[in-house]
């Protein structure tokens, strides 16, 4: 072929199109198969209290294991999940599962979970909620919901409402990723939060960066003011967990401390990790 004219470019792209497209379409099946295929499974990753570095409880993370291209990670489905409308059932599994999880550890330790955005708009999600504690027997402050500021966007009657119903019986909600999204403050306004995680981003940067330890500082001291739980996120050295010890930040997560575990190591840690009662 002497020279690619226009045709053949097209002819070209039009053929990495296709081949995208069939990409995309065989994910989106091996996607909607996986819960059958029992290919989910949750890691739990440990938030310890900074002053005693014992641990209070662990944050719940899915991970998908697929047949041939093996751990694919949360940023590649998450949203497709969502896109398919498998992120209500596949929810529900998370939600059950961590509960019937946490339910075997230290009745004094709680365990997170992730939820998407679509999941606090679906008017379902607080009897499905109701319903799995008690097919699960965990108590209701043994659960924390993590939600980033997108889930808020639309300022959703239903979120509001589900928020309320959900901690008019304990259940305790945290803003995930704290100072990415758009106008966070406004939000500790708005919503009932019960505390907040700082974002990676700031943690890996607030040793070397004077901004972003700055943002750190004014993020603990409006958290501070307004009586919300503190966890920074992705702590991932010593300086950082240390620079975090000395603003009085009450919990951390992260690499440093431990990354996120199969379930039968999570209970392990949690046990070799708190104080005796
Ligand atoms: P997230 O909720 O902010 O979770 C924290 C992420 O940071 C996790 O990534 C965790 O593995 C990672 N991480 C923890 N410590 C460190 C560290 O020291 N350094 C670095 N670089 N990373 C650290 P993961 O597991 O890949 O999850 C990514 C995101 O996917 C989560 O962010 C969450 O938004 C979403 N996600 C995970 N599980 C679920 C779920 O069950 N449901 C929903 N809706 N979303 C989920
Ligand atoms: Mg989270
Ligand atoms: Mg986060
Ligand atoms: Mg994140």
């Amino acid at each position: 072929q002497a020279k690619t004219d226009g045709v053949g470019l097209w002819r070209e792209f039009d053929a990495t199109m296709q081949a995208r497209q069939a990409l995309l379409f065989e994910r989106e099946q091996d996607l909607r198969n996986a819960l059958g295929k029992k290919q989910f499974t949750l890691a739990y990753q440990p938030i310890l209290d900074t002053g005693t570095r014992q641990s209070v409880g662990c944050e719940a993370l899915l991970r998908w294991t697929h047949p041939t291209h093996g751990s694919v990670p949360p940023s590649e489905f998450v949203g497709l999940m969502e896109k398919l409308g498998l992120i209500v059932p596949i929810g529900r599994w998370v939600l059950e599962t961590a509960c019937l999880e946490a339910v075997h550890w230290p009745a004094d330790t709680h365990v997170a979970v992730n939820l998407s955005p679509i999941q606090m708009n679906d008017e379902g999600l607080v009897d499905e909620v109701k319903a799995i504690l008690i097919r699960s027997g965990l108590p209701a402050h043994r659960l924390t919901l993590e939600v980033t500021e997108t889930s808020l966007l639309e300022d959703n009657p239903i979120v509001r409402n589900t928020m309320d119903a959900l901690r008019a019986i304990g259940i305790r909600f945290s803003l995930d990723d704290f100072g990415t999204g758009h106008s966070g403050l406004g939000y500790l306004r708005r919503f009932p939060f019960d505390g907040i995680k700082i974002d990676k981003l700031f943690i890996q940067d607030m040793v070397e960066q004077p901004d972003a330890a700055a943002i750190v500082n004014a993020l603990l001291a409006v958290s501070a003011e307004l009586n919300l739980d503190v966890v920074a996120e992705g702590v991932e050295t010593e300086a950082q967990y240390e620079a975090l010890r000395q603003r009085h930040c009450q919990y951390v997560q992260g690499h440093y401390f431990a990354k996120p575990l199969a379930d039968t190591e999570a209970r392990r840690f949690i046990l070799t990790h708190r104080t005796a009662p």
